[in-house]
């Protein structure tokens, strides 16, 4: 039986807690940077810009603050080591989702905006590899610029897709010619000449990237640190346990961010806490959920071709439920290669409800593990499930939203709780946070900053009609158990 409407409901309204304490180790991670647990002797007492969080939002709020503000002062704080969170433990894959999604936006919000956010996702990804070469970081990020494989594993998710692609390229001429569209066929002959794919009812060729963010983002901060290091500090290993607000107070820090290491006191109060945003903002939670994902390193030895810098892969399926296991599939499998080794960082969701909308990557389920095991081979053709070496697994925690959207903006008082109004979010990347991260975070550094920002797609933003109808609980139980 899928899980029911009042068990989901549950579980997206939980308290996602804290980050866990002892994660599972990612294969990024396996050699820590020297700032993993890098904090100042003691914590700062003040900051004009306190931001919660080490992933990639938290570099680009970081990292646009202190270029374009130079008196202020800014200090991350970081529950773990540095980077430890989603963009550390991530797929690695640089592609954006907006022409599947184009049809679903546009019902949503008009063909204007869905324009807007398939530009902004595009956007962001030429700007994550400028970034890359900006910081010389090609060679230790393993940047590659290739073609993502999508294909469709059904007849009616291809053509799903296609219609979308048809009505993005009709509503918005400028877009046309992103997507090549590629028959079973062709998807097939790929896998005679360079071991494609098999089992693919159609698929479609996109420009897109894959990256090592680990080592990218360490590797910014630690660029950022030196040059900002009378103005600049990350606090590792520094949960933030909860924030107050004294409308009172007189002086530039109003906010005290209470933490393990004793308070910080501050002027503007950022949240890039993704997953775990509903355990500081509780108002948010159920409309902002944590979803737990699985990834696996498989070595296919000498069986397939090192395509690493040419090609990745998404799958697309209906989303699935097997009544016996309790195990929904849902929907998508993601594969990068190696360009140097040749081993598949592979990753999709297979597991119980309880085990996807799940805070907790201190474990992977082994059932998850096994089944990326089983399927990854199958789809180059190979037909023995454990073929392939398992080089390593982890397990990691995405911030999903209700409405599929991120959350990007001034918090307002009916959702901080407190009043001020200098609480800031961005959150919530839904599974796409390399197409978003980097200038959802610009743009919500510059708002903070005060400049007008009129290029982040609106249906971003945190205006009440988003947050009293398809920002809440009700939505994502709906959202969830549409998949379930
Ligand atoms: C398994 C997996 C595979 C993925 N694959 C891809 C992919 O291939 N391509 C893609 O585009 N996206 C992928 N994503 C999503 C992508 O990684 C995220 O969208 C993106 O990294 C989000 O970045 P962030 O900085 O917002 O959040 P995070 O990187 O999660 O950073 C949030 C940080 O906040 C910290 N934090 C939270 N609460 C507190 C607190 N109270 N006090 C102090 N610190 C706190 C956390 O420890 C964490 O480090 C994947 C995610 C996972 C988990």
């Amino acid at each position: 039986m899928a899980p029911n409407e009042e068990h989901v409901t549950k579980l997206v309204n939980a308290d996602p807690g804290l980050p866990r304490s002892n994660p599972t180790e990612s294969y990024w991670q396996h050699i820590p940077h020297p700032l993993a647990n890098t904090q100042s002797p003691t914590l700062p007492i003040e900051a004009n810009y306190a931001i919660i969080g080490s992933g990639i939002t938290g570099l680009s709020i970081a990292k646009t603050i202190l270029e374009k503000s130079p008196a202020a002062r800014v200090t991350i704080l970081e529950a773990r080591t540095l980077c430890s969170g989603a963009t550390g433990r991530n797929g690695g894959q640089m592609a954006a989702n907006a022409g599947e999604e184009y049809m679903h936006l546009a019902a949503m919000h008009g063909p204007e905006m869905a324009g807007r956010i398939a530009k902004f996702t595009l956007r962001n990804l030429e700007r994550m590899q400028d970034l890359i070469e900006e910081y010389d970081a090609v060679g230790v990020s393993e940047m590659q610029r290739l073609h993502k494989l999508r294909v469709f594993l059904t007849a009616g998710k291809f053509s799903e897709f296609k219609e979308s692609i048809k009505r993005m390229e009709g509503d918005h001429p400028s877009l046309r010619g992103l997507y090549t569209i590629l028959d079973e066929q062709t998807v097939l002959k790929l896998s005679a000449q360079d071991f494609g794919i098999h089992g693919a009812a159609g698929g479609a060729l996109i420009p897109a990237g894959t990256v090592w963010p680990y080592s990218l983002v360490t590797k910014i901060f630690a660029d950022l640190l030196k040059k900002y290091s009378d103005r600049f500090t990350i606090e590792t290993n520094t949960p933030v346990l909860d924030v107050g607000h004294d409308p009172k107070s007189t002086t530039p820090f109003p906010y005290t961010l209470r933490t393990s290491r004793g308070p910080l006191r501050a002027g503007n109060v950022i949240y890039a806490t993704n997953g775990y945003t509903g355990h500081l903002l509780p108002s948010l939670r159920g409309s902002i959920h944590p979803f737990k994902g699985t990834m696996t390193v498989q070595d296919p030895g000498t069986l397939v071709p090192n395509q690493g810098k040419s090609v990745s892969w998404g799958f697309h399926y209906p989303p699935t439920h097997d009544p016996e296991t309790g195990r929904s599939g849902f929907g998508l499998y993601y594969l990068g290669q190696s360009a140097k080794t040749g081993y598949f960082y592979f990753g999709g969701e297979n597991a119980r409800v309880d085990d996807t909308i799940s805070a907790d990557d201190s474990f992977v389920g082994e059932n998850s593990v096994s089944h990326l095991r089983d399927v990854l081979p199958r789809f180059f053709g190979e037909n023995k499930s454990t073929a392939w070496k398992l080089v390593s697994s982890w397990s990691g925690i995405m911030g999903f939203s209700s409405d599929g959207l991120p959350l990007v903006g001034r918090l307002p008082s009916s959702i901080s709780g407190r009043s001020g109004g200098r609480e800031w979010i961005a959150a919530a990347f839904n599974g796409y946070g390399m197409a978003n991260c980097l200038l959802s975070g610009e743009a919500l550094a510059l708002m903070a900053l005060g400049e007008r920002v009129d290029w982040l797609p609106g249906a971003y933003g945190l205006d009440e009609k988003r947050l009293g109808s398809v920002l809440t609980a009700p939505e994502s139980v709906k959202a969830l158990t549409a998949k379930l």
